[in-house]
């Protein structure tokens, strides 16, 4: 029978669904200890798989992310030890979708605002003021699984999509144009929504020279990894009108508690792309579906 270790919080039914695989050990005191006769690690994205972690992990032979991005999992130190690294890619799309656009919605009619304001006792109507969506261009930045679906979503609401994705890039979908200029594709942009992974080429993309690029008066929207803007210069770009609002998800350190606070055009969620009864119950039932076809052989 295999030993599981599940590092992080999990859903009390997807546990219960692993435990039909093997030996459950769940949330361990001591991670290093029971990985020492572990087969498989289960994480989603507090626990960090480093080096380090699974050095003494003698049998473990598969790492598992409940979830998308592998940022928290060193890969290749795992594939050093020819220890497997999983993830469930598509269970989180539509979530993280829903998301953006309702970070879109709401920042462009001011609701974070106004729900401050009417819990401070203020009805300030005329400075809530918003902007329509319908009309406007929206920017998509990696037009993959939850770019694409967002697109398609933006555009039943009337919205021009157009995608900046550099080759090898997803086929077209008959909703999304795409501008392979960078500085171009900037330029058209109402609104710029990020759904790139963090790599080499997208680390710091929304930097002091790339937010030049944009239109006056642009909003962003982060609901992929925090490294991708460089924090200091968007915080810049709104106080001086050059940004009129961004909608963020993810920060380059979570929990963030940063000077962006500080601005009331910066609409916040701490990290809930994926949390969402239906995206968790789809990553469970996705995990257990790997975990039962890696385990039989
Ligand atoms: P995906 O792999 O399906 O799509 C990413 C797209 O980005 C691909 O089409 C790829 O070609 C493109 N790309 C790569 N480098 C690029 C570059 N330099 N410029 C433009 N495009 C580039 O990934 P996905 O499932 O759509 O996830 C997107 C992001 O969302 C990831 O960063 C993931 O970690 C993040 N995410 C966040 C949450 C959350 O809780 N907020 C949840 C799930 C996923």
């Amino acid at each position: 029978m295999s030993t599981i270790v599940i590092a992080d919080e999990m859903e009390k039914e997807v546990v219960s669904g692993i435990g039909k695989l093997g030996k459950v050990i769940y949330k361990p005191a001591d991670l290093g200890k029971e990985l020492a006769d572990a087969d498989v690690l289960i994480v989603r994205s507090a626990t960090k798989v480093t080096a380090d972690l699974i050095a003494g992990a003698k049998k473990l032979k598969l790492v598992a992310r409940a979830g998308v991005g592998l940022d928290n999992v060193d890969k290749a130190a795992c594939e050093a030890k020819g220890i497997k690294v999983i993830n469930t890619p598509g269970a989180s799309t539509n979530a993280v979708a829903e998301l953006a656009l309702a970070l879109m919605l709401s920042m462009l009619r001011n609701v974070q605002k106004a729900h401050h304001q009417m819990k401070g006792g203020r009805w300030e109507k005329k400075a809530l003021a918003g902007r329509e969506i319908e009309g406007k261009t929206l920017g998509i930045v990696g037009y993959g699984r939850i770019g694409a679906s967002l697109g398609k979503k933006a555009h039943a609401l009337g919205m021009k999509v157009i995608a900046f994705n550099p080759p090898p890039r997803p086929p077209e979908d008959g909703i999304a144009a795409y501008v392979d200029d960078l500085a171009r594709f900037l330029s058209q942009a109402d609104i710029i929504s990020l759904h790139v992974p963090a790599i080499e080429s997208t680390r710091n993309m929304i930097n002091k020279e790339n937010i030049s690029k944009m239109k006056d008066g642009a909003f962003i929207i982060n609901t992929s990894r925090g490294e991708i803007i460089d924090e200091d210069a968007l915080y810049d770009a709104i106080k001086s009108g050059k940004v009129a609002g961004a909608a963020l998800d993810v920060y380059r350190s979570e929990p963030y508690t940063g000077k962006l606070l500080e601005l009331d055009n910066v609409c916040f969620t701490p990290h809930l792309g994926a949390s969402t009864k239906e995206a968790q119950t789809r990553i469970g039932s996705e995990l257990v579906a790997a975990l039962k076809s890696e385990l039989k052989g």
